[in-house]
């Protein structure tokens, strides 16, 4: 059987820069770079090497800001869920992350 996890990072980006820039190739030959040398000694893990870029901010990409906690979250009930972001559902109109729907389960109170 064959796992494949998923991590990711979030970079501030100026509005003219897209995936192609050098700080952004810098930041993705790192990003491949850590990961390989964190498991270059484990044979029952392989890394892939692979950086995929979402424009989180774009109006077509399914993200957005947890109400409570502000983390960047995808709703995982739409079919185009990103990998790699937190998961959130529609409390009441307003995303919320799992983490916080677990912390708000047994207040009582409702998230958001
Ligand atoms: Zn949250």
């Amino acid at each position: 059987m064959k796992i494949l996890l998923t991590t990711s990072v979030i970079v501030e980006a100026s509005s003219d820069e897209d995936g192609g820039s050098p700080r952004m190739e810098e930041i993705s030959d790192q990003l491949l770079s850590v990961v390989k040398k964190a498991f270059s000694n484990s044979l029952d893990v392989q890394a892939v090497e692979v950086v995929s870029y979402h424009w989180l901010t774009s109006d077509d990409v399914n993200s957005g800001r947890c109400n409570v906690c502000n983390a960047w979250v995808t709703d995982r009930n739409q079919a185009d869920a990103l990998n790699g972001l937190r998961e959130a559902i529609l409390v009441n109109g307003n995303l919320v992350c799992d983490q916080c729907q677990e912390e708000t389960k047994g207040s009582g109170k409702a998230p958001g």
